[in-house]
């Protein structure tokens, strides 16, 4: 084959000249210069990078170049593989087994394989106790896919969560373990895609084949079903078939399925004959762990007050923390500084929302019923009138967006509700924002008139 015939480093000093074109020289020396290419073969090329946040952050944010390069050089775009470097003998392009001494990072596994994503495992999975129940679940499924009362098994919670993690991560744990031999990751877009184009090619016989010939078959972020009664109809068939053959289904969705509108009647009740399980918000204490785990992992020094601090603002979702975390470790490594608490508050300036000291819940309150025109002491009530539900809602996102007080405290203002119904009613309002952007709007719009009164 053609690319035998080149000569790696050779290449490899080619695409390092074009790149050096393309980035600030900083850039350049922080991201590129410590890349060693290790081998071509198979259109697969191994590159050897110091850490995985290095991999993440050429992954997320280089990927086009480097493809782009690859094309320009090689004539067309080789599978791009990752591995890190273990120990500090590991640095010669020669070494013969990739493998031994490196973490092979990337990567899902060989083409059209699972199309699981290496980089989800239990093992990195942090628990706290907004997730140990939803993990233990699928940690029993992995173990004894199709064997246990878990089958589907549905995991549900909002964007940034964990749930392909968690899904991803059953899959790779049945690989590895050799639970059962024929696994499947996909998300539902795809699955939908894979239907729609066998209708339109070949007919629907390899579609089947591909989906209805599996052990495990996760299926990730069933919400994008909703509308689509063909596809919906060819899931609830696949889905018979593999149930009555004992295989496992592993499902994950934004919202507890009882909330998917249009979602077939017939569907959402096989799903209510596995287990229906929720990933919450971590607490104060989980994102703490995560990230002192993240920095573990990634062999960085973070002083602990930095951590807190981070843990204490960024309050979403474990996405939301990991981006916080790349964006302070990418400021420190390229400015050659050590990460300290100041450099963190000006880094994370506009990730952190600023919170106000003399806003009070019932000004928020008062401000969000005389824009939605209703009655300000039904929020505090107990109706559950749709708008006066909506008021409510909206009124609680602000509350623990914009100020300090607790979910506990929130709730207590709300006619003593407790503080689960608070972080139902932020995922819903975050749900609403994400999708709707008239509805954005006009959160928007009352944060200005709130920010006015105070
Ligand atoms: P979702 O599918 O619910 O939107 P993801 O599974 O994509 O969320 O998770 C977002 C990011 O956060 C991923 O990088 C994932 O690895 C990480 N993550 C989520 N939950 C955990 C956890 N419990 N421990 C470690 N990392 C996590
Ligand atoms: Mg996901």
């Amino acid at each position: 084959m053609q690319e035998l015939s080149i000569n790696l480093e050779n290449l490899w000093s080619q695409c390092i000249l074009e790149i050096e074109k393309n980035v600030p020289p900083q850039t350049f020396s922080t991201w590129f210069k410590p890349i060693v290419p290790l081998k071509l073969f198979d259109e697969k090329l191994v590159i050897q990078v110091p850490s995985r946040f290095h991999y993440e952050w050429i992954e997320e944010h280089y990927r086009n170049l480097l493809e782009k390069v690859l094309l320009d050089v090689l004539s067309y775009v080789p599978e791009i593989q990752y591995t890190i470097k273990l120990d500090d003998h590991v640095h010669s392009p020669a070494i013969p087994e990739i493998q031994q001494n490196t973490l092979q990072l990337n990567g899902s596994y060989k083409k059209d394989d699972t199309r699981l994503n290496l980089r989800y495992t239990f093992e990195n999975f942090i628990e706290g106790s907004c997730n140990q129940f939803a993990k233990a679940a699928s940690l029993a499924v992995a173990e004894a896919p199709g064997k246990t009362n878990f089958n589907p098994l549905l995991v549900y919670g909002g964007v940034g969560l964990g749930k392909t993690h968690l899904i991803q991560a059953i899959g790779n744990y049945v690989v590895q373990k050799g639970k059962a031999r024929r696994i499947r990751y996909v998300s539902s877009e795809k699955f939908t895609l894979d239907f729609i184009t066998a209708i339109q090619n070949s007919g629907t016989a390899a579609f089947s084949k591909l989906y209805r010939n599996v052990d495990v078959l996760l299926v990730d972020d069933i919400q994008f079903f909703v509308n689509k009664e063909r596809t919906q109809e060819e899931f609830f068939h696949t889905f018979n078939e593999l149930h009555q053959k004992g295989k496992q289904i592993v499902l994950s969705c934004d919202r507890p399925p009882s909330e998917l509108k249009s979602l077939e009647k017939r569907l959402i009740s096989r799903f209510n004959s596995g287990l229906i399980t929720d990933l919450q918000v971590p607490d104060l204490e989980t994102r703490v762990a995560i990230l002192q785990r993240k920095a573990e992992q990634d062999n960085i020094q973070i002083p602990s007050e930095v951590i807190v601090f981070v843990a204490s603002n960024v309050t979403t979702n474990i996405r939301d923390l990991e981006g916080a975390l790349i964006k302070l470790l990418a400021h420190a490594s390229l400015n050659g500084k050590d990460i300290s608490l100041d450099l963190t508050k000006r880094v994370l300036r506009d990730i952190i929302k600023r919170k106000n000291t003399n806003l009070s819940i019932e000004i928020i309150q008062r401000i969000v019923c005389t824009y939605l025109d209703i009655k300000e002491d039904l929020v505090r009530a107990k109706t559950r009138k749709k708008e006066v539900v909506v008021a409510r809602q909206i009124s609680m996102f602000l509350a623990k967006e914009m100020t300090n007080f607790a979910l506990k405290t929130i709730g207590l203002h709300f006619g003593g509700r407790d503080h689960s119904t608070v972080i139902h009613a932020c995922q819903t309002i975050e749900n609403k924002i994400n999708k709707q952007k008239y509805f954005a709007e006009e959160i928007e719009e009352i944060k200005r008139k709130i920010e006015l009164a105070i």
